[in-house]
């Protein structure tokens, strides 16, 4: 049986982690129902991944699909070991446009981040824009919600 875990992170990649993070955790969990949450901070960028639920990733212009291969790529030259990511500026294949990697869009959301919440998730399905909207409003920043699936 696959774990599924509902987390949120920062839209602002270099967001910290805010002080009422811990009321943003047991929103959470109260959200979830799930009996398993943390608060993670990793003092540096990180993808934050949707598991299994990572499908394809496409260009925030033109919508065209971007090749993994490419993708994978940009992750590698992105990736500076100790410092984590540093978010470069890439042009895309099918239009030109330069995009960061947390701009892509992914399918299923994922993201750049400093820190994350996570609840697992028992059964129910990913956070309603209501639900982001009163973690919005506990945070004090825009959040990004991604659903994994381990
Ligand atoms: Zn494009």
């Amino acid at each position: 049986m696959s774990d599924h875990f509902l987390v949120v992170i920062p839209a602002g990649p270099d967001e910290d982690l805010p002080e009422t993070a811990e009321s943003i955790r047991e929103t959470l969990v109260g959200m979830t129902g799930g009996d398993e949450s943390r608060v993670k901070d990793y003092g540096k960028l990180q993808f934050i991944d949707a598991g299994e639920n990572f499908e394809r990733v496409a260009c925030p212009g033109c919508r065209d699909e971007i090749p993994i291969n490419t993708w994978q790529g940009w992750m590698e030259s992105d990736w500076h070991g100790e410092e984590g990511f540093h978010l470069h500026e890439h042009e895309m294949p099918c239009c030109g446009r330069a995009t960061t990697l947390n701009e892509l869009v992914y399918h299923f959301p994922q993201g750049f981040a400093r820190w994350f919440v996570s609840a697992r998730n028992a059964n129910r399905g990913p956070l309603t824009p209501d639900e982001i909207a009163q973690l919005e409003q506990i945070a004090g920043l825009k959040l990004r919600a991604i659903a994994q699936i381990y």
